[in-house]
């Protein structure tokens, strides 16, 4: 069965990036009826924070990606780590290496001053037990360096960019796998080392993760290769880019799934455009959810080239997802909004009212904030007047229409829309002037703008509060 993994590092809340690649797994999983699994990646001990941890957890779960086992800790399972040093110590395929920073530092300037790729030049590859002695003796502590032979080539078909080949003099040199040695002389696990160990334990079939760990998973091989185990599939997923074509990274403001959530996009939607940057549907219908996504996931249809993040898009498909919601659950969201902002409401006895007012913006509405201030007319006991509804209130026969709109109202309790568009026709003809001044005018009255919502239904709303008469009183003055 396909096994997949997010191994995320809990040093800063759920990124995009992370979160776009978790989609991409479970979508990967589901479509396969494989295991998407959680691995929070914490051997960073001076940057991974709890409640990043959380944050993490959170961000996946509000999107829906449910993980079929953990959350594994690395920070639990350091003993498989050390085991496995230990194992290529053993087999002479790691060393001890006790150059110091400083030499590093010596040796990097000097290939800087060759104009040289920076690498470990493996001084210490084939250290004498004396050697060894006098550098403990001086009290340097060891990194443990896994030999890596600049003589080959390494080669894999990646799920999404075909053949890889890396060189592995490209790889930089023998690398770390774990640093300073601890009592028993294996040391704290790097990246590299604890995450084929990890993949090799939980079974890991297919990894799938961002294009900018490709380098890594030429050192992974090297790794599965020297721990005698096999070797899965890769797949390396398209960055995200910003709209300069760059990386997107903290620089370019909103990142984090959590500021995506504050600002009013709803997971379903969230997750549904993540699907989009990077994959294409196989037909041309963009609005679905995570499991029919699913149903026709595969990597064929994942681009090789980065994904432009794109906000109108976004706005788009989450504007999509609020039309199409029941009134009564937008409502459920919004609520938190207008207790925010202030509004006087009753959320039980007003609940239909509310309703009403959903589907009368639902059709407008980007992002959930936004309501806050498309509602406002409705909340508010009186309106302020933009320069432009002024001016509309003043042009001649408003007054009357208006008079014979206050009329019209005296004589009916209830307002419904064809009551509204009678009334409406009714002045029309009365006053002998155009339909379209007559619903300016009821608007700039109504809302004190000239634009907005639909007008009887906002209207209606208005009613049903009782306000209307009185804003119509109130553009007399
Ligand atoms: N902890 C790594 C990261 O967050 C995981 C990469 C991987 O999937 O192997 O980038």
């Amino acid at each position: 069965t396909v096994r997949v993994r997010i191994a995320p590092s809990p040093t800063g809340n759920l990124h995009i990036g992370t979160a776009r690649t978790a989609v991409f797994n479970w979508l990967f999983a589901r479509h396969h009826e494989g295991k998407f699994i959680l691995r929070i990646e914490d051997t960073d001990e001076t940057r991974s924070r709890p409640e990043y941890t959380q944050s993490i957890i959170e961000g996946l779960t509000w999107l829906g990606l449910t993980w079929d086992e953990g959350p594994f800790f690395q920070s639990q399972r350091l003993d498989l780590y050390r085991q496995a040093t230990k194992t290529l110590l053993d087999k002479g395929l790691a060393y001890y290496c006790y150059t110091s920073e400083a030499e590093l530092e010596q040796l990097r300037s000097a290939q800087k001053a060759r104009k040289e790729a920076p690498r470990y030049d493996n001084r210490h590859r084939n250290l004498t037990p004396a050697q060894r002695e006098a550098f403990v003796a001086e009290g340097r502590s060891p990194v443990i360096r896994f030999k890596i032979e600049d003589n080959r080539e390494i080669v894999w078909q990646d799920m999404v960019r075909g053949k890889l080949t890396w060189k592995a003099s490209d790889l930089g040199g023998d690398m770390v796998i774990a640093r300073a040695s601890a009592d028993d002389g294996v040391g704290q696990p790097l990246y590299n080392l604890a995450v084929v160990v990890d993949d090799i334990d939980m079974k890991i079939t297919h990894v799938i993760r961002g294009e900018d760990h490709i380098a890594n998973t030429a050192k992974q091989i090297l790794l599965y290769e020297a721990l005698g185990e096999s070797i899965p599939e890769f797949s390396h997923t398209p960055l995200i880019l910003n709209t300069q074509g760059a990386k997107l990274s903290k620089r370019d403001g909103v990142t984090s799934i959590s500021e995506f959530k504050n600002l009013g996009f709803i997971a379903p939607a969230m997750a549904n455009y993540m699907t989009l940057l990077g994959w294409s549907p196989p037909d041309t219908e963009e609005l679905f959810s995570l499991a029919d996504a699913a149903k026709q996931f595969s990597f064929s249809r994942v681009n090789k080239a980065g994904a432009k993040f794109d906000w109108v898009k976004l706005d788009w498909v989450n504007s999509q997802y609020l039309h199409k919601m029941p009134a009564s659950e937008l409502v459920d969201l919004l609520i938190p909004y207008w207790e925010s902002a202030g509004y006087n409401f009753d959320p039980v006895g007003q609940r239909a009212w509310l309703e009403e007012m959903a589907v009368v913006i639902g059709p407008s509405l980007a992002r959930l904030p936004e309501a806050v201030e498309m509602t406002k007319i409705f909340f508010s006991d009186g309106v302020e007047f933009t320069p432009d509804a002024t001016a509309q209130l003043q042009q001649p026969g408003v007054t009357e229409v208006i008079q014979a709109i206050l009329e019209a109202l005296e004589k009916t309790e209830t307002l419904t829309p064809d009551e509204a568009q009678q009334i409406l026709k009714q002045v029309t003809a009365e006053k002998k002037v155009k339909k379209g001044l007559v619903m300016r005018s009821l608007r700039a009255a109504l809302t004190g703008d000239v634009h907005g919502p639909d007008l009887i239904a906002s209207w209606i709303l208005l009613h049903q509060e009782g306000k209307d008469r009185i804003r119509l009183q109130q553009a007399l003055q």
